[in-house]
């Protein structure tokens, strides 16, 4: 709870009968021990976390023993391929192609599930994320899009055990690993899941990232946020902040891009897994220029399981999905640079924590083999981030206009794509 091994999945939240409490959300956004835990329950949640361990190699095995198709980056799939909703609303209100809405309001009408686990941004307290159980088609387009402020998704993991029905659910790497955990200990609080969805997953943010792009445009108190979108209007999108006052602010998502360094989990350094390897089936953004010109939304699709790859084809075949099948490695190409991120560079960051005897998260994998200029370059990277998540690079940024800024890192990942192309070819 303590290391930076925690990516605040929220199952040690949900499973604690009010014990253990994320106190401050807009702070460091950690889980803390706020009630009694005896053994069971300790032994429990040390069983449902998946920050220290999750055994890739052991749960593939267990969960996709008829997947015929594995790559280290990309995971155990059936089917990879770029597509979209074609019901243009579903495209519209989704962050990329409405993929992952779509499959859900599929489920939902097709009277397979009575209900999805999808994340929301609260009521009460619009600037923060709240997940909750859709149980209708607007529900689930209110959840749509992707938040990039740290969540914690299976702290709702008593309201999912009390739910009378089945259930989809959408989670991030961190927060399925956990649920993959309990499933496997047969735990009630998942029995209800029938089926499992996520997003790929670059890096989440600490709440500091809205108070800071705040701040760059004079706005001092995040209370005054009527709406908060991350990817708001055609693909890919815009952040955009909406004021009680009625002053709206807005940039483009490439742009908004500048925050992660300054703000980044340091969890998401240790996370080795883009794709998210362990859902039925995973969506992501189709990186290429000719989809990125074209705009209005395309999505990377991944049928991992028979049974997401039997939702996929049924819905290409009613004509819900429109689906175009390319081959692994032009899919590791589009998304080269965050798999030099997540399956070179997490890996070394992992290696680099260890040798300074810290606790490091064991995947029960380890690729080896990486050149040494990766390990320089991994020394830059990681410096960098140091560096710019002090408060002093965090107060020196927020004097620049944020296009400015969004604009060099806009052009950094660029080139940054460009020389990992090669990552394609190469196996880890
Ligand atoms: C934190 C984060 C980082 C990402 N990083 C990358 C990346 O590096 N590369 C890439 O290609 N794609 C990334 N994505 C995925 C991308 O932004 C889209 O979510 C994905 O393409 C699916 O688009 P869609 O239109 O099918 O989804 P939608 O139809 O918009 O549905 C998205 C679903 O995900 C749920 N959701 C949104 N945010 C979260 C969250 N933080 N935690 C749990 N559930 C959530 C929503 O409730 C909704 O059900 C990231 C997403 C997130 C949330």
């Amino acid at each position: 709870m303590r290391s930076h091994l925690c990516n605040r999945c929220g199952s040690c939240v949900g499973l604690s009968g009010g014990s253990v409490q994320f106190v401050e959300k807009t702070g460091a956004y950690r889980p803390t021990v706020t009630g009694p835990i005896d053994d069971a329950l300790a032994g429990l949640l040390w069983k449902a976390c998946p920050g220290k361990s999750f055994d890739f190699v052991e749960n593939r095995k267990r969960i996709y023993p008829e997947t015929p198709n594995f790559h280290t980056f990309t995971g155990p799939y059936f089917r990879i391929g770029i597509g979209h909703a074609t019901d243009g609303g579903i495209r519209k209100a989704g962050a990329s192609g409405g993929v992952i809405s779509a499959v859900l309001i599929w489920l939902l009408e097709k009277k397979m599930i009575e209900g999805a686990v999808v994340l929301g941004m609260s009521a009460d307290e619009p600037w923060l994320t709240q997940a909750f159980i859709a149980t209708s088609r607007e529900q689930i387009l209110e959840a749509a899009q992707s938040k990039y402020i740290i969540s914690s998704v299976n702290e709702i993991l008593p309201a999912m055990e009390a739910f009378r029905g089945r259930l989809a659910y959408v989670g991030l790497p961190g927060q399925i690993q956990s649920v993959r955990l309990l499933q496997a200990m047969n735990h009630p609080s998942v029995k209800n899941i029938r089926y499992i969805f996520g997003p790929f997953y670059g890096n989440t943010l600490h709440f500091s990232s809205i108070t800071s792009f705040l701040r760059t445009y004079g706005e001092k108190d995040y209370r005054n946020i009527s709406r908060l979108y991350f990817r708001y209007g055609e693909w890919p999108g815009n952040m955009r902040v909406e004021f009680s006052s009625g002053r709206v602010i807005t940039l483009k998502k490439f742009h908004a891009n500048y925050l992660i360094p300054f703000h980044i989990l340091r969890n998401s350094l240790y996370c080795t897994d883009l794709t998210n390897e362990f859902t039925d089936i995973s969506g992501g953004d189709a990186w290429a220029p000719v989809y990125e010109e074209r705009g209005k939304g395309f999505s990377m699709i991944i049928s991992r399981s028979a049974q997401g790859e039997s939702i996929l084809q049924q819905m290409i075949s009613e004509g819900a999905l429109r689906f175009s099948q390319i081959d692994e490695q032009e899919a590791i190409s589009m998304h080269s640079h965050g798999y030099d991120f997540k399956k070179r560079g997490g890996f070394i960051r992992i290696k680099f924590r260890k040798m300074l005897g810290k606790s490091v998260p064991d995947y029960g994998y380890r690729p080896a083999g990486f050149a040494f200029s990766r390990y320089l370059m991994e020394i830059v990277i990681s410096s960098l981030f140091i560096l710019m998540g002090t408060r002093f690079a965090r107060w020196l940024v927020e004097l620049f206009p944020p296009a400015l800024i969004g604009g060099i890192f806009e052009r950094t990942r660029t080139i940054w794509k460009k020389s990992t192309y090669s990552v394609k070819r190469k196996k880890p």
